[in-house]
């Protein structure tokens, strides 16, 4: 492999990402036996991520649809499902909409059956936010998996890249080997994470 290539091309294919429905309240989504659950602040780059697994141009709104960013949208992939829960922060928000949409993700968070793994995104350039730290505190509060995927990748010099990570892993509270830092743009590690997210859901 050429010196420079991407090490993980070509090992995974893309996330065969069917989208099923958007719901206001978990009891609306159809029951599964396996699920991921992807969370973030807005604008941290669940969109691009989603779309960029499954290889597809619009399958997730990277453009701020009023609507579907503030529902749960589920995703058939394979025989288990993907949901993509509304990006916490939004700036435009009353206060009362974030408020609902919070209580919203964490009745899904702790109630969803099947749910096996939570991604939580966190901005790979900016590092984890006060919003970021209090949900992560809240999911170990209740014991909930999760994973934390760092983005835009790309977006830090390589140089600065090592102790970036190093101190985006101290601010979440985990390991530099347990993030996974990808990049929607430049593609590095999209299979490593496909990978993951194929074994969490196996039967
Ligand atoms: P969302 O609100 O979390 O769905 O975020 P979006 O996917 O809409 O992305 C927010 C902004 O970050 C957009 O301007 C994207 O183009 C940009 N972005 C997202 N992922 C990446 C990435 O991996 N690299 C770079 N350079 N920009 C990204």
């Amino acid at each position: 492999m050429p010196h420079g290539a991407r090490q993980d091309a070509g090992v995974s294919s893309p996330l065969r990402l069917e989208f099923v429905t958007s719901a206001t309240r978990h009891a609306d989504l159809p029951a599964t036996d396996a699920e991921v659950a992807l969370v973030g602040r807005s604008n941290v780059g669940k969109s691009s991520l989603l779309n960029a697994l499954a290889n597809r141009h619009q399958l997730a709104h990277t453009s701020k649809t009023p609507g579907r960013t503030r529902l749960l949208n589920c995703y058939r992939l394979d025989g288990a499902t993907l949901v993509d829960c509304p990006g916490y922060g939004y700036a435009k928000a009353s206060k009362a909409d974030r408020a609902a949409w919070g209580t919203m993700i964490e009745r899904y968070l702790l109630e969803r059956d099947g749910l096996r793994m939570v991604l939580v995104l966190v901005d790979g350039e900016i590092g984890p936010t006060a919003l970021d730290e209090s949900m992560l505190a809240w999911l170990r509060h209740h014991g909930v998996p999760f994973t934390i995927v760092a983005t835009k990748h790309d977006k830090v010099r390589s140089a600065k890249r090592e102790k970036r990570k190093r101190e985006l892993a101290a601010g979440c509270g985990v390991e530099r080997r347990d993030v996974v830092w990808v990049s929607a743009v430049s593609g590095v590690n999209l299979d490593h994470l496909r990978t993951l997210v194929r074994d969490w859901l196996a039967p």
